[in-house]
């Protein structure tokens, strides 16, 4: 035996797999040619950013024809995990409409071959690999201690060279197998590094699928492998997991991109193809007069978590980080129109290279759009689920009475120009406030040019002659009818030629019968609204006003 395989004995006596064994458990998938493997693989720290949702919206746009979109549970670090993450996150991506189709789930089991999808339950794994690479000489422990560490640092700073584990500098690189096992019999705590044959005067290329080529020097640092618990860094698990559960896109900050020489060390050290890299940039927000990236403690809006307290409707949400992801995405979302958004080409060449910029008042016109062509049965199911959890006030008035709420959603719905008034299920107890006698507050601010008497002379005329039975012809023609006695005018056009001649127009009438029965200026037809309160509610809020 070699030294080589010797120490990894000594290291790993417990691990009789060879990664040959592995390579037959997770054989390449089987899959129609260009379809992508694609992963979300977050910590499971219980927060989900914005970014999160973003990353994970263009995954498993990626992963559609006929590909795998899968999550991984990266809880190497348990000091930030929490309890109910993975099922947070889970319900934090279906909120909008994203199903990992395969990869663990929120009851603790997983979905699909080639698990277990967490790193805790791979550690067999890791260390399958990283004994592998002991034998092959690419791998070797290090037993320095922190203090060691920080005394070479200091070396290295004297000595005006580059801080790290390399070279000459590291230590244990070359140490006698015999050091090793009377450090190991010792019980000396030891990490595992790799054995870099790196050069910084040579360079590794990748072709980003978003930044295009990248160039960077090579990685030399004889970087940790396994830390003393044996288990991994991200960087080693990324290139196992990656490849055993053949990932082909690795979508992902581009935080990230400053270590892939590192990266691109360890799959060439585990002689893995390397995936193809797709890194995203942050999305940013103004803030004063610069940029910054949106931040989790600054902003609510970072967090995933506030669109769905929020209520925005999640067709909204996924359509607006579309227009961040792709330049191309509006003009094709004009070009189809009412075509469900699943239908657009999603390229990953035309992410912006540069972080996109967050804007919630589009995101809000978004919004509005999405919810102004719904019918009011998707409305009412989607105000329904949401005000269950968010809005009892809400939800009592809905379930009291499903039709009449269904009535009130569909005025001037499914028209060729519906109204745009809501942006968010939040705002709906507001909008349908005044269809309700335990929501409405009688308000009656009148426009400047309308004075007390004038407005309680139209009030109390109309009073006298509403009718409930009038179909909408018949109610327009009472309104205008008010106008002449009143010193008003029927006919607009007349009013804005010749203004000094009247009171005001019929708008400013049936503006003032709207304030009485609704308390606002601006509403949906005011008939409909008149036919839905009917003819008690009509009367006594004309007399409340008056
Ligand atoms: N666990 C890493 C993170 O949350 C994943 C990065 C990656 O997608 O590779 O940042």
């Amino acid at each position: 035996m070699s030294d080589y395989a010797l120490l990894a004995e000594l290291l790993f006596p417990h691990i009789d797999k060879t990664p040959e064994d592995y390579e037959a458990v997770y054989p390449p998938r089987n899959l129609p040619e260009g379809a992508k493997v694609t992963r979300f693989a977050p910590s499971p720290t219980g927060f989900m950013h914005l970014g999160n949702l973003f990353v994970s919206m263009i995954d498993s746009i990626a992963a559609r024809d006929g590909g795998v979109f899968y999550l991984r549970i990266e809880d190497t670090d348990k000091k930030r995990e929490v309890e109910d993450a993975v099922e947070r996150i889970l319900h934090g991506l279906a909120a909008f409409g994203i199903v990992p189709q395969e990869g663990e789930q929120a009851d603790g089991g997983a979905l699909g071959d080639y698990g277990p999808y967490r790193q805790s339950q791979r550690k067999d794994i890791y260390q399958c690999y990283a004994k592998s690479l002991v034998e092959k000489g690419l791998a070797y422990p290090c037993f320095c201690t922190e203090e060691e560490l920080n005394y070479l640092r200091a070396k290295q700073e004297t000595a005006g060279a580059n801080p790290g584990y390399y070279g000459e500098w590291a230590v244990f690189r070359n140490a006698p197998l015999g050091e090793v096992r009377r450090r190991l019999r010792a019980g000396e705590p030891y990490v595992l590094r790799l054995r870099s044959d790196g050069s910084e005067e040579k360079k590794i290329v990748v072709e980003d699928l978003v930044k295009g080529k990248i160039e960077m020097p090579e990685n030399i640092m004889d970087l940790v492998l396994l830390k003393a618990d044996g288990i991994p860094t991200y960087h080693f698990a990324h290139a196992v997991d990656d490849h055993l559960m053949r990932t082909t896109h690795v979508v992902r900050g581009d935080e990230w991109i400053a270590s892939l020489p590192v990266h691109i060390a360890l799959f060439c050290a585990l002689g893995f193809k390397a995936p193809k890299y797709v890194h995203v940039s942050p999305i940013m927000k103004t803030d004063g007069g610069g940029k910054r990236k949106l931040s989790k403690r600054k902003d609510p809006e970072a967090a995933v978590s506030y669109y769905a307290e929020q209520g925005y409707p999640k067709e909204g949400v996924v359509t607006y980080l579309l227009t961040l992801a792709n330049s191309n995405f509006e003009d094709w979302l004009r070009a189809n129109p009412g075509k469900a958004v699943t239908g657009f080409p999603f390229n990953f060449k035309k992410m912006s290279p540069s972080g996109a910029l967050f804007d919630l008042a589009k995101l809000n016109d978004i919004c509005k759009n999405v919810i102004s062509v719904m019918t009011a049965e998707q409305v009412y199911d989607y105000v329904m689920d949401w005000a269950a959890q968010f809005d009892k006030t809400l939800h009592d008035l809905f379930s009291a009475d499903p039709c009449y709420a269904k009535a009130i959603l569909s005025i001037d719905r499914g028209v060729k120009k519906p109204r745009k008034d809501i942006a968010t299920w939040s705002q709906v107890l507001d909008y349908v406030s005044y269809f309700y006698d335990e929501a409405f507050r009688q308000r009656f601010d009148l426009p400047e040019n309308i004075s007390a008497a004038g407005a309680k002379a139209i009030l109390s005329a109309y009073a006298a002659v509403y009718d409930e039975n009038d179909d909408k012809d018949a109610w327009f023609e009472r309104i205008k009818a008010l106008c002449e006695p009143l010193g008003l005018t029927p006919n607009v056009k007349e009013f804005k030629a010749n203004p000094q001649n009247y009171k005001g127009h019929v708008g400013d009438v049936s503006t003032v019968i709207r304030l009485a029965l609704t308390g606002r200026e601006n509403t949906p037809d005011l008939y409909s609204i008149m036919r839905l309160l009917g003819k008690d509610r009509v009367l006594r809020r004309l007399n409340t006003a008056l």
